[in-house]
């Protein structure tokens, strides 16, 4: 199947009306945009001694910004948090810190990886981790390169091959029919390298209940979509470590009175319901149940289900064709390799034939709820790591992180809360809350210098000056040539 092939009409009235989303777009086993690869970026030795003097910190450990702090890197790691009044700055590289904010990197929790190419363009946007949702052979071999730093890249957790089951949603995926083959596939993963195990919405519910018992046995775990088999509560008592893009969320919660039934109704009658929300003839709380989506809320947290709700994703899915335009004609195209470019024109191309442009801003109402479910998930204090679904059309590598922390702050959340689902709250999803995701001394010297405070306007997240890759430093023009770099290997 090709990279970028769109869900069928079919299929996505069932996304619609189900919540689910595509999640693999453009994933494919074979790798990605193909083509030339860029020269990689040799990277500033490691093991330099740094100081960063009277900087402003967000730390992220729960206390708030700490001004005039000096921050020592040394070996990779950061040696000391302290006052600079109260440290020599006796290293061999001292950084004047002054009006500058130094946080942790960011953490994209659900992205889809393939190329070289793709791997400076996340700490060139302060991206140092991400959690890939579709591995790949060529992709471990990819990680050992960056770990062994001849390759500038972010460091990546990834699952194995997506398991679905019969019939499969993606032609390369692996298919799990029964428990003995959930089984056998896990144990595949785990033997090839990879971290966790990816589940899909075809698994019948006996293999998803075989491969979540054998993903424990392997010490692994399991994120993904919900089986279509499972209701969503099951799919939150499951103990599934991560539940994405807020799948079966919306038809979970509509309200009944509306008479919308997911899953029957026609797209029509969706569009009608959502043209009245739109001329304000009735409220959204008659599509969608403010009760029941606060109860869900409290079932997720009693279940300790996290949701990565990839807002950038859901945001960028039903684009108009002048929103498409103004995409295509964004500056940071030119890092996205030309035949990914011609993927998401083709896929905007198969929207516009199906829907008016009318009915792609309608969509947009139905995303409105995404915010009010993020909120009140916020609320209930469900984890809620960030996470993009980068790759998918519009949703660019390590860009798209900004664009998910405005949506959180949009959906309600605080600056300084956003920021934390970003680092130290993505960190603990990913279990290296120990290593990275905050400015303490022990931790990796994975690290964002800012010229502005994103705690104050989280607009401010993209005025990076420098980035820290395991105690490396990158300056703004280090990831400048980087990005250059990218363009240039086309
Ligand atoms: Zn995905």
């Amino acid at each position: 199947m090709k990279p970028g092939r769109m869900l069928s009409p079919i299929a996505l009235a069932g996304a619609l009306f189900l919540g689910l989303s595509s999640c693999g777009g453009g994933s494919n086993s074979s790798g990605g945009g193909g083509g030339p690869t860029p020269t990689p970026t040799p990277p500033p030795a490691a093991g330099a001694d740094i100081a960063i003097t009277n900087v402003r910190v967000l730390p992220m450990d729960g206390s708030g910004a700490s001004d005039g702090m000096t921050v020592r890197i040394k070996d990779g790691l950061i040696l000391e948090v302290a006052t600079t009044a109260s440290t020599p700055a006796d290293a061999t590289t001292v950084i004047d810190g002054s009006g500058k904010v130094l946080m942790p990197g960011l953490i994209d929790a659900h992205v889809h990886v393939y190329d070289d190419y793709e791997m400076p363009l996340f700490p060139a946007n302060g991206v140092t981790t991400v959690r890939n949702m579709w591995g790949t052979p060529q992709l471990l071999t990819l990680r050992q390169r960056i770990r062994s730093g001849s390759l500038l890249g972010p460091e990546i957790v990834t699952s194995g091959p997506i398991i679905d089951g019969n019939p499969q949603f993606w032609a390369t995926s692996d298919v799990a029919t029964s428990p003995a083959e959930g089984r056998a596939l896990v144990q595949a993963h785990k033997a090839a390298g990879y971290d966790f195990i990816k589940v899909y919405f075809g698994l019948d519910a006996n293999t998803f209940a075989a491969i979540a018992d054998e993903a424990g046995q392997q010490g692994l775990r399991y994120a993904g979509h919900a089986p279509r088999a499972f209701g969503v509560e099951e799919v939150y008592g499951s103990e599934i470590w991560s539940v994405e893009h807020l799948d079966g969320y919306l038809s979970a919660i509509v309200n009944p009175a509306s008479g919308y039934v997911p899953g029957s109704s026609s797209i029509e009658d969706l569009f009608a319901i959502l043209r009245d929300i739109r001329d304000g003839l009735r409220p959204a709380s008659d599509l969608y149940s403010p009760s029941e989506r606060a109860r869900l809320a409290q079932v997720s947290l009693a279940a300790d289900t996290a949701h990565v709700p990839t807002l950038s994703f859901w945001q960028q899915r039903y684009l108009t064709r002048a929103e498409v335009t103004a995409q295509k004609a964004r500056p940071e195209m030119r890092f996205i390799h030309p035949s990914v470019r011609a993927e998401w024109a083709a896929a905007a191309d198969a929207f516009f034939a199906r829907y008016t442009d009318e009915q792609l801003e309608l969509f947009d109402l139905q995303h409105d709820e995404d915010y009010r479910i993020l909120a009140d998930l916020f609320a209930a204090g469900v984890e809620i790591p960030t996470g993009t679904d980068a790759r998918n059309p519009y949703v660019l590598f390590g860009f798209s992180m900004h664009e998910e922390l405005e949506h959180y702050v949009t959906a309600g959340l605080s600056e300084m809360d956003a920021l934390r689902w970003a680092t130290s709250g993505a960190a603990r999803l990913l279990g290296l809350e120990a290593r990275i995701g905050r400015v303490v001394s022990g931790l990796e010297a994975d690290l964002i210098l800012l010229d502005a405070d994103p705690s104050v306007d989280i607009a401010n997240s993209t005025r990076i000056a420098a980035v820290f890759v395991d105690g490396r430093r990158y300056s703004r023009a280090q990831l400048d040539a980087a990005l250059e770099n990218v363009a240039n290997g086309f």
